[in-house]
């Protein structure tokens, strides 16, 4: 491989390089590693794998970067990110089909997560020109006390491969918006959209330093490598709840500002007065959006006794006709899941909820033939304590519980370590309100089965994380306040 290795994934042209202080290159090692395309379970790339020397090299390149980029105009960090929203649109086409050949989501999705995640770079373009301090004075009159917010420094940003653009511009779009450069890991299984991503920010100018990305298929080295060094100043994940946990134990150390997008348990609590077709409708874009592998999927449908019936007719008729295929085939519903393990734990949950008395009404089953298929599935009389009410089943399985009376659907609903996401469909305004003051969780749904929005604080409490991205408060977790007394 040299440095200008690139690979050519459904006519596309991919870097499949590391792009450390401004130059696509090989790993210091010469290691590659493997990226698979889901519905086929075919080769589509062999990407640089970064070792520890890479990362410690991207360190001292973004660290470099930070002297001058931290002061840079607000208006110039605003212009680039512009710029690379307007790249990223020009090319919405071959950044889905990638997307789709690495991940599996059905085309139309794709096109769906480059518009989403293309929005952070527009939205941080807009927040990067308004970040403000305050000015004011001491009760006692002495002092001025001035209030600055200032970058926190070169920033780590580890993503997940079920959204692999939105997880990085979600990141990268606040931090180069305050001031930061950053170093990105991607998710091993789906290095190859980012690598699109980086290289429309190099084309629209980022100088050298300022975005480092160094995939790589030993992400705790990588993570360990760079969090031991106390240039690092921040550490920005997303992914599972315990890889989370020790990120957070290790930024422990040199006291890592650190923000972390964690795993859900979402539940979806249909109350008595619901309309039964939107909830219908919600729960099954909360499901099987991405085949189920959201962190803010449904995972545990709640309904009250009252309408379950009408609720559960309606919502397998719905679940049977999708149509469950490779996502670059016309009227895909459901693509695949990420690779045969995912599909493997998927199929054991199942199974064993079975075991435990559950009733398999659509689906159920591993499919013959190639590729990581499990086909949309509806699961009714699930124990509430079984594995797969506990677990984020982060596949295309519905699970429906029943409640008899919305204060007991609300209790359940909250029977989780979790807190990311929870979705509440019910008529009236004060029974909806108060269903949202209820339920434990960083976002709720009323009355719809989706709340991601760039313009909106996305995150959770409990065991889902720390910290916010998108909305006002996206860009707060990459500033640190400043605060000067100034003699009067
Ligand atoms: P994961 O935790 O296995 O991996 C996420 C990232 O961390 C990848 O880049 C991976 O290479 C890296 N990683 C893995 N082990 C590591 C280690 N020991 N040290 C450092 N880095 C390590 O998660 P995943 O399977 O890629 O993603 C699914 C999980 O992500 C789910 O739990 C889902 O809920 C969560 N998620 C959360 C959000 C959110 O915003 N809260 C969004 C998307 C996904």
């Amino acid at each position: 491989m040299n440095d200008l290795s690139s690979v050519a994934v459904d006519g596309t042209a991919v870097r499949t390089g590391l792009f450390i202080d401004g130059e696509w290159q090989p790993s210091a090692s010469g290691a590659t590693f493997p990226v698979y395309d889901p519905a086929t379970e075919r080769l589509i790339a062999e990407v640089a794998a970064a070792n520890a020397d890479d990362a410690r090299r991207a360190l001292d390149a973004a660290h470099r970067a930070q002297k001058s980029w931290r002061k840079t105009s607000p208006r110039e960090r605003a212009e680039l990110l512009r710029r690379t929203f307007e790249i990223i649109q020009s090319r919405s086409d071959e950044f889905a089909a990638v997307l789709t050949a690495e991940m599996g989501k059905p085309l139309g999705e794709s096109l769906g997560e480059v518009a989403y995640g293309n929005e952070f770079m527009r939205w941080f373009s807009e927040q990067a020109a308004h970040v403000e301090g305050t000015f004011g004075q001491n009760p006692a009159g002495q002092t001025n006390i001035i209030v600055t917010r200032e970058p926190v420094g070169p920033s780590l940003m580890i993503t997940p491969w079920n959204f692999p653009l939105a997880m990085g511009t979600r990141k990268v779009g606040a931090a180069l918006a305050a001031g930061c450069p950053v170093i990105i890991k991607p998710a091993a299984l789906t290095p190859l959209t980012m690598a699109l991503f980086v290289e429309a920010l190099e084309e629209a100018g980022v100088p050298a330093g300022v975005v480092n990305l160094i995939p790589s298929d030993r992400a705790s080295v990588i993570s360990s490598s760079l969090m031991s060094d106390a240039r690092l100043r921040k550490v920005s994940f997303t992914g599972s709840t315990g890889v989370g946990s020790t990120l957070l134990a290790q930024a422990a150390e040199h006291v890592q500002n650190s923000s972390m997008e964690l795993g859900g348990n979402g539940p979806f609590v249909v109350l008595s007065d619901a309309d039964v077709e939107a909830a219908v409708e919600g729960a099954i874009t909360a499901k099987f959006r991405n085949g189920g592998q959201s962190c803010v999927a449904a995972n545990r449908i709640i309904v009250h006794r009252d309408v379950a019936e009408r609720f559960t007719e309606a919502f397998v008729q719905r679940v049977e006709a999708l149509r469950m295929g490779d996502g670059r085939g016309d009227g895909t519903d459901v693509g695949p899941v990420i690779d045969g393990k995912q599909r493997d734990r998927i199929a054991t949950l199942v199974d064993d909820a079975v075991a435990g008395g559950a009733t398999v009404r659509v689906g159920g089953f591993v499919p013959a033939g190639a590729g990581s298929f499990y086909p949309p599935t509806v699961l009714t009389g699930v124990d509430p304590g079984s594995e797969i009410s506990r677990e984020e089943i982060f596949g295309p399985v519905a699970t429906i519980a029943v409640a008899d009376s919305d204060e007991q659907a609300i209790e359940m609903a909250n029977d989780t370590p979790f807190g990311l996401v929870a979705f509440v469909f019910s008529q009236g305004l004060d029974r909806a309100f108060w269903a949202a003051g209820e339920l434990e969780a960083g976002m709720i749904g009323v009355n719809r089965g989706l709340v991601s929005d760039a313009a909106a604080p996305f995150g959770g409490i409990k065991a889902s994380g720390l910290g916010r991205e998108g909305g006002a408060f996206g860009i707060e977790e990459y500033l640190e306040t400043k605060y000067v007394a100034l003699n009067r």
